[in-house]
């Protein structure tokens, strides 16, 4: 599979880059394009000619993706554009699956690595949240004057996902040397410098640099590389290991209190601990970053954050990180918890 073509626009505002867009689609000859956009989404779609638009409600889930996919086949429809967040942009992926179609994914929000990656996230029938195989877009619009204007937290987020890459890959080794999994090098490589390209925003909390279009571009590429690597190895090991596990419990125990980027970076402090690195750390740079840092920030008990450590091991059968090695009792969990955060 390629690396997906990315197009970057930062000649003007958001109303030339909907101009711009609407051109690029004009260019790939389709005649029927399928727009999947979120209520930020939409100045930025509008220019698209010819479309059928859709807009998902809060509560869409994977049903109505796949149902829209099997719609959108039998209507004719011959592209995918999905212009939003990472929910949009993921029920796009599930519905370009089932049409059979390609995607090209402009997200209006740099929150998490599935701007290009074969997962989406998405709610089942019963409001849960589920991480499911699709379809990766094989181009991504980056508009430059829409990102720069989108909430603080959803870069907050965006970083946070892509601090899990240097753990995941510790979970990838661990696993491996078990004898559970087997490393494919080029995307070990890819996760590795999609982390490296954002290491120097790590330091200082991204309210400062919002507007920064060299800040938005690095992390915009860094989310993608991350992509591009779960796409490379077919698998979302390169940037998934025992700090996703944590962030899943949260969804599936307490509805997801907080971005999936959040929930990850808070999933750190965890894996860090278990690796016997000093959770004090990691904690002090989620912190600085605003991102979540205790259980407190997520709404929960230190109580709590033992269950999301007991469940996290279920949430992901047959992956084998340091949660699954550290095998935790209840009495083994909660220590671990206190220790992280009990004399803070
Ligand atoms: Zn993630």
């Amino acid at each position: 599979m390629e690396a997906p073509r990315v197009v970057v626009f930062d000649a003007g505002d958001e109303d030339a880059a909907a101009v711009h867009l609407a051109g690029l689609v004009d260019e790939l000859g389709v005649s029927a394009p399928l727009v999947v956009a979120s209520v930020h989404g939409e100045r930025l779609a509008r220019s698209i000619k010819g479309a059928r638009y859709e807009i998902p409600s809060p509560d869409a889930s994977v049903d109505w993706a796949s149902a829209l996919g099997a719609d959108a086949h039998r209507a004719g429809c011959d592209l995918v554009v999905a212009v939003g967040g990472g929910r949009c942009l993921d029920l796009a992926k599930l519905a370009t699956a089932r049409a059979g179609l390609t995607m090209v994914s402009a997200p209006t929000q740099l929150s998490h690595d599935g701007l290009c990656s074969p997962v989406a996230v998405a709610l089942d029938n019963h409001g849960i949240k589920r991480s499911l195989g699709a379809i990766a877009p094989r181009s991504v619009y980056l508009s430059l004057p829409t990102l720069a204007a989108s909430p603080v937290d959803s870069l907050r987020a965006g970083l946070g996902d892509l601090f899990a890459n240097p753990f995941a890959l510790r979970d990838w080794a661990l696993a491996e040397e078990r004898g559970l999994a087997e490393i494919d090098p080029v995307a070990w490589d890819m996760s590795e410098r999609s982390y490296a390209a954002i290491e120097p925003f790590l330091e200082a909390d991204p309210a400062g640099s919002a507007g920064d279009h060299r800040f938005l571009r690095s992390l915009a590429d860094a989310l993608i590389l991350s992509g591009v690597a779960m796409i490379h190895s077919g698998s979302s090991r390169p940037a998934s290991g025992g700090e996703h596990e944590i962030s899943h419990a949260l969804d599936e125990l307490f509805g997801g209190p907080a971005m999936h980027g959040a929930q990850v970076a808070f999933g750190c402090i965890f894996s860090a601990a278990l690796y016997g690195d000093d959770p004090s750390v990691l904690r002090d740079r989620v912190a600085k970053l605003g991102l979540p840092a205790e259980p407190a920030a997520l709404g929960l008990s230190l109580d709590d954050a033992v269950t999301v450590l007991l469940a996290a091991p279920d949430t992901r059968p047959g992956r084998f990180t340091i949660i699954e090695e550290a095998a935790l009792d209840e009495s083994a969990a909660r220590a671990l918890v206190e220790s992280i955060w009990e004399n803070k």
